[in-house]
């Protein structure tokens, strides 16, 4: 969406103020519950940068920036970024040549390119690049954001497939578990209660936070609705065999561990 205004930064930062949730999932995410989605920007204009990097950052992301085709080049290739937010016009070696040599070096990490220029031949030429997205400047904030989150929705290769512990192999995407080759028969909450502790294997949950993450919810009052669910993903997953994964802290929580 065109801005007709000319200072439409910050009429769409006041617009795009953070919501309660948007907020809480940010604060999650600093506390180290959710891994934050890492998004570099490359953008040379230091007032749409500084915008862009404080807009995504109170979103949750986590943001770095730099102002050079090079420098922007080589920290993608030295980091592992879940988006690229790339300027087109930037000094020096400007937003194709990134793409292109991003692409060259086997590097699949989506990206949304901004041009300046709306022209077909500007747009044919980053989607033929490799670009994932574009987005015509001016463009507001909330645009932005629907086209990252679409992005990173048709790209979630960054998130492993495929989660082992021991004898235990999880598909998180066909939501399927084994156990020793041999098939798990779960609900969707135990599904998710059991990808959540072999993603974080060796980790101590606590009740709150697998409430938090399982149920959306803070079960604070209630955490028995966890040590049921567990219970019962005991019962299909462990009670078969003599290794036992999953494991009671006692007055703290749970883990799932390979060895006891
Ligand atoms: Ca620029």
């Amino acid at each position: 969406m065109r801005s007709m205004f000319p200072d439409f930064p910050r009429i769409t930062a006041a617009l795009f103020t953070p919501t309660p949730v948007n907020s809480l999932l940010a604060v999650a995410r600093a506390r180290g519950r959710i891994p934050a989605m890492k998004i570099l920007v490359i953008e040379d204009e230091k007032k749409s940068a500084l915008y862009l990097e404080k807009g995504l950052r109170e979103t949750g992301y986590e943001v770095d920036v730099a102002e050079q085709g090079d420098v922007g080049l080589k920290m993608a290739l030295d980091n592992e970024y879940d988006l690229i937010v790339l300027d087109v016009m930037l000094p020096g070696r400007d937003g194709w040549s990134v793409m292109a040599d991003l692409r060259k070096a086997g590097r699949t990490t989506p990206v949304l390119f901004l041009t300046a220029r709306d022209t077909v031949d500007d747009r044919v030429k980053g989607l033929e690049l490799g670009a994932d997205d574009y987005l015509v400047k001016p463009f507001a904030f909330s645009e932005l954001l629907a086209r990252i989150r679409s992005v990173l929705r048709r790209n979630p290769q960054r998130q492993p497939e495929l989660v082992k512990v021991g004898d235990l192999e999880l598909d998180l995407f066909k939501q399927r578990a084994a156990r020793a080759g041999k098939k798990l028969e779960l609900t969707p909450k135990e599904f998710s209660l059991l990808s959540l502790l072999a993603r974080r294997s060796g980790e101590v949950l606590s009740r709150n936070i697998i409430a938090e993450q399982v149920w959306d919810m803070n079960f604070e009052s209630d955490t028995n609705v966890v040590d049921v669910h567990v219970r019962r993903l005991r019962s299909k997953l462990d009670d078969p065999y003599e290794n036992k994964l999953i494991h009671t802290v006692r007055g703290v929580g749970y883990v799932l561990n390979e060895q006891a």
